[in-house]
């Protein structure tokens, strides 16, 4: 399914298959999450994409050509991060998710809303087993920069989540086993995100408009909403962080001094690194975290989007590419 200009309806397309560059290996699509950010890029709001492109960057597949690292037949997971100089000041100070000349899966690079996709294998990861292929695609991105914000925001006792889709739905489930509060603020009158927060062990679920029962000790949000930084900051203790964990958001609007006042720390979280996602990956099956998924099948990829950007998605979107399988 590609997207050929920005604002256009993916199409349907037969593409000439890519050669193998060294390193890289190719796979066989079984899933690809569908992520807010696939939004961003079909919408306009990243500019300057590869075009034509195959969007999707939560790719799980089967390796069919390639690759030193893998082995035919193994199950593997492609993230947002696709390729990173080594040389930069950031690569060499292991910050590699702020690579100046950083590539990223579904955006620079094709992505996974297709029958294959090609990948650098530095980039790749094992995928743990006991999860679906469906199960394991929101832990690609969703996951891995939901555990990146958590551990940006600190050590919070009690941590307030403002959207509670994809991303949130996950790092609940990794701050409660770790014995935080979690706080789950949705749209207005969203009913299945406040009682799937509810089920996920989260101590309190209601309207982002409103503030929570009690002072928080950090806040990460997930929303695209700039209107959510003042309610978020206003929701947090002195010395807090509030954490912004998109790619992508509206205009923040000016607020006081106050708000800020107080040490409180305002950051953005910035894409991934690999470390991120070898730890993360370690660490759900441990918990074990478990993803609530929607599917679509890949021809219907367009209802996958639409479903996420109206918000009518309970947990993650995702693609059910491998025909006539639904996963192990
Ligand atoms: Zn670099
Ligand atoms: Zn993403």
């Amino acid at each position: 399914m590609v997207l050929e200009a920005q604002g256009e309806p993916l199409v349907e397309r037969e593409l000439p298959r890519p050669e193998l560059q060294p390193g890289q290996v190719r796979l066989r699509v079984r899933t690809c999450g569908i992520c807010r950010t696939d939004l961003h890029i079909y919408d306009g709001e990243l500019p300057d994409p590869k075009l034509p492109l195959v969007l999707g960057h939560q790719i799980v597949g089967t390796v069919i050509e390639g690759g030193a690292a893998f082995a035919i037949g193994r199950r593997v997971g492609v993230p947002w991060l696709g390729w990173t100089c080594g040389e930069c000041r950031y690569c060499r100070s292991g910050r590699e998710n702020l690579c100046d000349r950083a590539r990223f899966t579904g955006y620079h690079l094709d992505g996974g809303y297709a029958e294959e996709a090609v990948a650098d294998e530095r980039y790749c990861f094992e995928i743990p087993e006991g999860y679906s292929d469906a199960q394991a695609a929101p832990l690609l991105c969703a996951g891995l920069i939901g555990y990146r914000s958590l551990v940006l925001a600190g050590d919070p006792e009690r941590i307030g989540l403002y959207g509670f889709g994809a991303s949130a739905h996950i790092v609940a489930q990794i701050a409660v086993s770790q014995g935080r509060h979690v706080f789950a603020f949705t749209r207005p009158g969203d009913d299945a995100a406040q009682s799937l927060a509810r089920e996920l062990g989260a101590k309190w679920a209601g309207d982002a408009s409103v503030q929570p029962p009690e002072e928080l000790d950090a806040a990460i949000i997930f929303a695209p909403v700039g209107e959510l930084v003042p309610a978020a900051l206003r929701a947090v203790r002195k010395g807090g962080s509030v954490v912004c964990a998109g790619i992508h958001m509206s205009d923040i609007p000016s607020f006081p001094y106050e708000l800020l006042w107080g040490e409180r720390v305002l950051r953005s979280v910035a894409n991934l690194t690999r470390r991120d996602g070898k730890e993360l990956l370690a660490l759900a099956p441990q918990i074990p975290v478990h993803t609530t998924v929607e599917t679509f099948p890949l021809g219907d990829a367009e209802g996958g989007l639409d479903s996420l950007r109206a918000g009518r998605i309970r947990g993650a979107a995702v693609l059910m590419v491998e025909s006539g399988r639904i996963s192990r």
